[in-house]
């Protein structure tokens, strides 16, 4: 993996490009032997390692700063990351898929022989009784039966939903089959007193007609207060019969239409892995963010911006690289330290930049705001619903250009001047507004210049 990296020359590409590498090819390289093992901690980290460093535009071997956590960054977008696969919990999806192959391929011949080796699938899956496999079990076999069934969670089985046929397959007892609760929890006086723990439905229960016929056996005989359990029990049957015509079947809850997909699975593991909270405007300014059509290294430098994850010089120093002090103020005032409030939004250049920008589109903001509320408030100057593409085109050139710039005086010794940048900013949101996918008419630049509203408004 290192090797391919080497060959992609990752500062070649920009910040969009690399995710969408890392996604598609970074991601595959291991499927085959995700798909079978589960992959030792020490591969998985150096795994991700690997896909960090190159994320932020390192070598294989060169260290870069990291400026968003990486489980963050394996959010969905939706949710504030960037939608990069958790390998870790990749792979567990993918290991799951062959406990729902266990449970519903009951007639293969693989199946016999696992059965053969190994005992009864379904119960061993989903009883609830914790079983260490043997130190003679195969590893394939260990890995994928220890899956989701840890100390503190049984995430698969609590997934499966019983759908009872003839009951052949469902552990009367141990399974949750019938209600919320297995019988094994709801009478537990019963259960210490039933001869075979892990016995059958169809072996207890059995009749098609209306009154059930039950078949019980006892290791002792039951108390007067047992006994009176038991009518309980058989209470809850009344008018309830099996179908000896069907084979049990199982539903996967997190999917509508019950079945198993590594999709769904992986989504709920991310789920269940409680990434903090973002703050929900952040998080609604980053949900509208991502609908613009802009390129992606602008939507993830949007992004970034949104969540104050950029190198500004306050964050290089909070961070140690910048260590003098003289060198923390803002590039464009020399007055304040440079932070992305200041940068973007409080210094007397970028206001004077905003206010030809709002004089050009012949509207006014609030003055004082900031960062998520000044790209919230921005958006909502384009009153229309539906506009969510090209709303922010504009926020987004200003403050992409803002960037440059800052970058541009730092390396390269620019002179920051407003009516100059506002010349750029104009051609960058009329190059994205024309370049839009599925874009038919084509707006003259002179015309995207005195009328952008109206374009805006026209799409
Ligand atoms: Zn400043």
């Amino acid at each position: 993996m290192t090797k391919r990296l080497n060959s992609w020359h990752s500062r070649h590409l920009s910040f969009g490009g690399r995710i969408t590498l890392i996604n598609s090819v970074l991601a595959s390289i291991p499927l085959y032997f995700f798909s079978f093992f589960r992959a030792p901690c020490c591969v998985l980290k150096s795994i991700e390692k690997i896909q960090r460093n190159f994320l932020w535009g390192g070598g294989a071997e060169e260290r870069k700063v990291c400026w968003v956590k990486w489980d963050q960054i394996c959010l969905p977008k939706e949710k504030g990351g960037l939608g990069v696969k958790n390998l870790e919990l990749f792979n567990l999806a993918l290991l799951s898929k062959w406990k729902w192959r266990f449970l519903n391929h009951d007639n293969a011949i693989w199946a016999d022989l696992l059965r053969y080796c190994y005992g009864h699938l379904p119960s061993l899956l989903l009883s609830g009784i914790d079983i260490t496999p043997s130190a003679h079990s195969s590893l394939w076999w260990r890995d994928i039966i220890s899956l989701g069934r840890g100390m503190s969670d049984s995430w698969f089985k609590s997934n499966i939903s019983c759908c009872v046929g003839n009951g052949n397959s469902i552990g009367f007892w141990q399974f949750k089959w019938y209600g919320n609760q297995a019988f094994c929890d709801l009478f537990p006086d019963l259960y210490a007193k039933e001869a075979i723990k892990n016995v059958m439905v169809s072996e207890r229960l059995r009749g098609n007609g209306l009154v059930p016929l039950w078949r019980w056996n006892w290791s002792e005989s039951l108390s007067v207060n047992e006994a009176q359990q038991l009518t309980e029990l058989q209470g809850l049957f009344d008018g309830f019969s099996l179908h000896d015509n069907n084979h049990d079947q199982w539903r996967w809850i997190p999917d509508s239409n019950g079945l198993f997909t590594v999709k769904s699975c992986y989504t709920y593991l991310l789920d269940l892995r409680k990434v903090e909270l973002q703050d929900a405007h952040v998080l609604e300014a980053i949900q509208r963010l991502w609908k613009s059509d802009v390129p992606s290294k602008v939507n993830v430098f949007g992004w970034r911006l949104l969540l104050n994850r950029l190198p500004t010089r306050a964050a290089l120093h909070h961070r140690g690289i910048l260590t003098n002090h003289h060198e923390l103020s803002c590039v464009f005032c020399f007055q304040q330290a440079e932070d992305e409030n200041h940068l973007f939004f409080s210094c007397p250049f970028s206001k004077g930049v905003w206010n030809k920008v709002l004089s050009w589109l012949g509207t006014s903001l609030q003055t004082g705001v900031k960062g998520r509320d000044h790209f919230l408030l921005f958006g909502d100057l384009f009153k229309m619903k539906d506009k969510g593409r090209v709303r922010y085109l504009v926020w987004l050139a200003t403050t992409w250009n803002i960037w440059n710039l800052h970058n541009k005086v730092i390396f390269k010794g620019n002179i920051p001047d407003v009516s100059s940048l506002l010349e750029t900013i104009k051609l960058h949101s009329w190059l994205w507004f024309t370049s839009r996918y599925g874009r038919r008419s084509c707006t003259p630049f002179p015309f995207w210049c005195l009328n952008h509203m109206s374009c805006i408004m026209s799409t």
